[in-house]
């Protein structure tokens, strides 16, 4: 063993070997740096050898060096690779929430890039050659889409919710239904929101019942909002009684400054309930009421980038442009240009709707998607014999804590592997392929749900499925 110790290199003379040098030019990492690393794998080696666990060369000979550097190569190759990878999801549920939510479509990732590569008129209003303002890219899509007199876009919905309450109910009132108090994706509470806002929440109603007179009794001269939560990831069901929007903004307004204000949460542009779908209103339709002020998400089911839109009347939205914390919570350019990108195919036809990823992908029909499963898995028994494999017809999920009840009618292509579990199997296809697959195991079969798999990562995923190493 100590023989061994011995005949390890020295540092010094490992770092003029030709294959360190090679190595140094090719990873451009600093000299300082790929020192550190060659230190550390000589640590593990003598590590392994002093505890007896060394399988490796014997120290002293040329091979014993080779595998030092092959280490070496992996090692520096882990080290600069990125660690946000892309993946494709065969799990059927459109916005994952885990694997980003909703995917961009073509328009905006080309408006993406062109923003990140040039210089732009972010903040700059190109015929009078001055300072604009980065709320008026976007602003004039949402007026048109949504039919509110103005818009603002910050960070998230979560923001959204928080600059509203801290802008125009710092410790003043708020009335919400008990109804309404709920938990969003494990870490959103709108009662700890309001709570670090410094609003003071006065619930009404019991859990499943709000009247009208509950939230007329609750009024004083200290409220400041009547807020109405979608409760769009949670559904009470029997014996409930909620208020409607319409009712509410009755009621507000007859009341000297107060607002009403609805977190839509997912916040659709798109009605989905022509199909059958779900039973979320149109923003448009919110705003058609009377609500004073309406926030959503981007990136649920919109479709667009990560950010929270805020529409309402002009007195209110200015209101809440002015306000120190808009700066905080303000949104990036590329943001802006996704979001840009996205809203111009709402505002042409329902065609250019369907280039939206996630609408493409929620009103995909069963009959296409019959028809690619089959023809999949006709493919794969082509390439391949190691598999058995049934389609058929089971349900997706929209996931991202939306239409929870909803099951979109799918079809799913069932694979056996002639010698793996499912577990297995998609252990294997998460680890090994590049790019890694999530697929779905339901009662311990593994299933693959092609709605959110685009045709041209069906091939991959056909490469990948040939290519598994049972081992
Ligand atoms: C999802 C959701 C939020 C938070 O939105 P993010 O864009 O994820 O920050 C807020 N309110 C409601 C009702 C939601 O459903």
């Amino acid at each position: 063993m100590k023989e061994w110790l011995r005949s390890i290199p020295a540092v010094h003379e490992l770092q003029n070997h030709g294959e360190f040098l090679d190595l140094l030019n090719e990873s451009q990492l600093d000299h300082s740096q790929l020192t550190k690393q060659l230190k550390n794998t000589l640590e593990q080696i003598r590590y392994s050898i002093i505890n007896d666990q060394w399988q490796g060369a014997i120290p002293g000979t040329t091979q014993f060096i080779d595998e030092l550097f092959t280490t070496m190569k992996v090692k520096v190759k882990k080290q600069l690779s990125y660690t946000i990878e892309k993946v494709i999801n065969a799990t059927g549920t459109i916005l994952h929430t885990n694997l980003g939510r909703a995917r961009l479509s073509k328009k905006a990732i080309r408006h993406v890039v062109e923003t990140a590569h040039n210089y732009s008129n972010l903040e700059y209003k190109l015929n009078e050659g001055e300072r604009g303002s980065r709320h008026s890219h976007v602003e004039t899509l949402l007026k048109d889409i949504t039919g509110a007199e103005a818009a603002m876009v910050v960070n998230n919905n979560a923001s959204a919710v928080y600059l509203v309450l801290r802008a125009l109910a710092k410790n003043k009132e708020v009335i919400v239904s008990r109804g309404q108090l709920v938990e969003i994706g494990g870490s959103f509470r709108i009662s700890s929101i309001m709570e670090e806002s410094g609003a003071l929440l006065k619930e009404v109603g019991t859990t499943n019942k709000t009247h009208l007179y509950d939230y007329e009794n609750a009024v004083s001269a200290e409220t400041a909002i009547v807020m109405k939560v979608h409760t769009s990831n949670f559904k009470v069901v029997g014996f409930t009684k909620s208020v409607e929007t319409e009712e509410l903004i009755e009621l507000t307004k007859r009341l000297e400054g107060v607002v009403f204000y609805e977190d839509l949460g997912s916040g659709v542009l798109y009605d989905f309930r022509k199909h059958g779908i779900g039973e979320e209103p149109v923003v448009k339709e919110v705003i058609e009421l009377g609500a004073d002020v309406v926030t959503f998400s981007g990136d649920k089911l919109l479709g667009g980038p990560q950010a929270g839109i805020i529409v309402g009347k002009k007195c209110v939205i200015d209101r809440l442009k002015k306000h120190q914390l808009a700066r905080v919570v303000r949104v990036d350019k590329m943001t802006l240009a996704a979001l840009e990108g996205t809203l111009i195919d709402y505002a042409r036809s329902e065609t250019a709707m369907r280039n939206i990823p996630t609408i493409r992908d929620l009103l995909v029909s069963l009959n296409e998607l019959d028809e690619r499963s089959k023809a999949f898995v006709t493919k794969l028994l082509q390439r391949t014999n190691r598999f058995q494999a049934k389609v058929f017809q089971d349900a997706s999920q929209v996931g991202g804590g939306t239409m929870p009840d909803v099951l979109l009618p799918t079809m799913v292509i069932a694979l056996k592997h002639e010698s793996l579990t499912a577990e297995q199997l998609a252990r294997k296809l998460r680890t090994e392929s590049k790019p890694a697959i999530i697929a779905r195991i339901q009662k311990d079969e593994f299933l693959l749900d092609l709605r959110t798999v685009t045709p041209e990562e069906e091939d991959i995923l056909l490469e990948a499925l040939q290519n598994i190493n049972p081992s």
